[in-house]
């Protein structure tokens, strides 16, 4: 069953069409990244998914419902950033708690879901920390933390390992997909890092110029690239 479903979805900024018309689902459980080089409207479609930029045309469904006109809080979505975004005057347990106080949780059911997280992400030593005594991996994972206590239906990422130095960034592509095997939850993942869709990616979207070019699992992009573009991108021989 689909989870998430893009149908014939553009996006304008005035005059300008960024995307045109784009169709692709996620199922329920995948893990599907996005990838293409910078500009190709990665960002803008992860964005319209989570509410955070407004649809100019066409449809987008999570779960069951079309949530174009829904509020990013109402869209059973949860948002990973590149830059975290975490508040720096807050200790990591509240960075996690914040979005729940905000959702009037209860108490119990709020350091429940914390602690919770927090022995998924092995975090449960740094919870009184705040975000300058950690590490980029550490701080990250307190990103994730915040995602994971929503118990969202579809998490995504939007270049999530960029700033990391490539060592941690490969580390961590194996803790995320660790996690993504715990929760078996639905996953939309945006890089624009060849190795990091082929080695991460249930199924990859190959996207450019604000359109998609494949589909597929990886290996099939791999052998079979459906033209130039996506050989040349993925690196096969054409
Ligand atoms: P990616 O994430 O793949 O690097 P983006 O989704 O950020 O690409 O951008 C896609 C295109 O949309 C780019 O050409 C970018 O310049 C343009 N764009 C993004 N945001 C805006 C905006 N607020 N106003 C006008 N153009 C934008
Ligand atoms: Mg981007």
């Amino acid at each position: 069953m689909a989870k998430l479903t893009i149908r014939n979805v553009i996006k304008r900024y005035g005059a300008l069409e960024v995307l045109h018309g784009v169709s692709v689902a996620a199922q329920d459980g995948e893990f599907v990244v996005l990838v293409g080089p910078s500009g190709c409207g990665k960002s803008t479609l992860l964005r319209m998914i989570a509410g955070l930029e407004s649809i100019s045309d066409g449809e987008i469904e999570i779960g069951d419902r079309v949530v174009n006109d829904l509020e990013p809080n109402e869209r059973d979505i949860a948002m990973v950033f590149q830059t975290y975004a975490l508040y720096p005057h807050m200790t990591v347990r509240d960075n996690m708690a914040f979005s729940l106080k905000l959702a009037r949780r209860s108490r119990q059911e709020i350091e429940q879901k914390v602690d919770d997280a927090a022995g998924i992400l092995d975090l449960t030593a740094l919870l009184d920390r705040y975000p300058r005594q950690l590490s980029g991996g550490q701080r990250q994972r307190v990103a994730m933390g915040r995602a994971i206590v929503r118990n969202p239906a579809v998490f995504l990422f939007d270049e999530p390992l960029s700033n990391l130095d490539a060592k941690l960034r490969v580390q961590m592509r194996t803790e995320i997909k660790t996690l993504h095997q715990r929760l078996g939850t639905t996953m939309v993942y945006v890089t624009h890092d060849q190795m990091e869709a082929m080695t991460m990616a249930d199924r990859i979207v190959v996207m450019h110029g604000g359109g998609i070019e494949q589909v597929g699992p990886p290996l099939q992009i791999y052998d079979e690239p459906a033209n130039s573009f996506v050989a040349g991108f993925i690196g096969s021989p054409s």
